[in-house]
């Protein structure tokens, strides 16, 4: 009888005591401050400049800058979050909560509403020659006095 006392009483205690577990998905998860769930982009921000494509190590980046989207591939990253560091523009993230299952592999993609600076007009042709050669004028008369 006495084997069993140690095992009751882990029961009443149990019976009074908050549920070790969560109800998950009746009750949302909250996750850790640090935790790497997935990359987010702030797309306003971004130049389409291709960093994160060419510093992602399995690839899972996709920058468009033709088509002005940018995609990942969440199913191939392994958010190491080199992608975050490296953006010039400070446009990624690693934000808490894991990405969606899914039965196949998908890239999700956003359009970037980036546009690209235009060329600087070209400055104005100087003026005829006769300036210039006012202007050597000018210089020899200078040099004569
Ligand atoms: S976190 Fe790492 S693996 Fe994921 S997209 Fe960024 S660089 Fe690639
Ligand atoms: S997310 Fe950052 S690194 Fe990637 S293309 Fe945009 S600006 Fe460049």
């Amino acid at each position: 009888m006495g084997q069993f006392l140690p095992f009751t009483k882990q029961v009443i205690k149990n019976l009074f005591s908050e549920p070790a577990t969560t109800q998950y998905p009746f009750v949302p998860r909250e996750y850790p401050e640090r935790t790497r769930g997935h990359v987010d982009i702030n797309k306003d921000n971004c130049i389409l400049c291709g960093m994160c494509m060419r510093s992602c190590p399995p690839g899972a980046i996709t920058v468009d800058r033709v088509g002005k989207t940018w995609s990942i591939n969440r199913f191939d990253c392994v958010q190491c979050g080199y992608c975050v560091e490296k953006c010039p523009k400070k446009c990624l993230s690693i934000t808490p909560g894991y990405q969606e299952p899914g039965p196949e592999k998908f890239s999700y993609t956003v359009e970037v509403p980036y546009e690209p600076p235009k060329p600087a007009a070209k400055p104005a042709a100087p003026a005829a020659a006769t300036s210039v050669t006012e202007g050597a004028k000018a210089v020899s008369e200078t040099k004569a006095e």
